[in-house]
């Protein structure tokens, strides 16, 4: 079971991580696009962190709500709805629900990309953030036998390659897909965004 505590905590560490990597994101994403998904980010998660604090811990649908209403409103370009579009509808999975088991866990997860990829209109492959929460996913419903913690873990682990994986992909979508051909040989900055953060929620998870 992940309480909600856990989920607070996950948030924390996922905004330490957004920070501490601001000028990687913006890095991937000078290469690619146009410099600012860093920036986007850390501005995002700093506006979430702030409200944290005083936010009630006994909902994790309302704190993922907060959090999803929050990127929407702060992240921008185009990242800022889709990440908002993630937690808002793992946000209607776990409303009302002090602590989620790794059932409502996946489906919140899954309800999350499939948001995301309506949106979007992402598919697998046309390197973006689907590239590394799908495989996550898969990781994470193929994790049979194992604790949370190391279900959690896998699919960080799973996330982290396929934001690796995006490197020799040719971008179909976003500001990327403008360089056509020159796209190829950068890791997506958004793909590495959502590893950062599936990797937090494994951290938060080991605790
Ligand atoms: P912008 O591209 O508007 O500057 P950001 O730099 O914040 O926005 O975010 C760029 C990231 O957003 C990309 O690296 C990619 O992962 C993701 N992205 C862009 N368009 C889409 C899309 N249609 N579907 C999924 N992800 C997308
Ligand atoms: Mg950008």
């Amino acid at each position: 079971m992940l309480n909600a505590d856990t989920v607070v905590q996950w948030i924390e560490r996922a905004a330490e991580v957004i920070e501490e990597n601001e000028k990687t994101l913006t890095e991937l994403d000078a290469a690619i696009g146009d410099s600012d998904h860093g920036a986007n980010m850390a501005r995002g998660f700093s506006a979430v962190r702030g409200k944290l604090t005083a936010h009630p811990r006994d909902d994790i649908g309302a704190i993922l709500k907060m959090v999803g209403m929050t990127l929407l409103s702060t992240v921008g370009g185009a990242s800022g709805p889709l990440y908002g579009t993630l937690f808002l509808e793992a946000a209607k999975i776990s409303a009302g629900k002090p602590e989620i088991d790794r059932v409502v866990i996946l489906q919140s997860l899954a309800a999350g990309l499939a948001g995301i990829q309506k949106r979007g209109k992402a598919e697998p492959l046309d390197k973006t953030m689907v590239d590394a929460l799908g495989p996550a996913i898969r990781a994470f419903e193929g994790a049979e036998g194992v604790s949370l913690a190391e279900a959690l873990a896998q699919a960080a682990e799973a996330a982290r390659l396929g934001a690796e994986a995006t490197i020799p992909l040719v971008a179909r979508k976003g500001r990327a897909s403008y360089l056509g051909e020159r796209s190829a040989g950068h890791q997506d900055p958004g793909a590495t965004s959502m590893w950062l953060l599936l990797q937090s929620l494994a951290e938060a998870g080991a605790e």
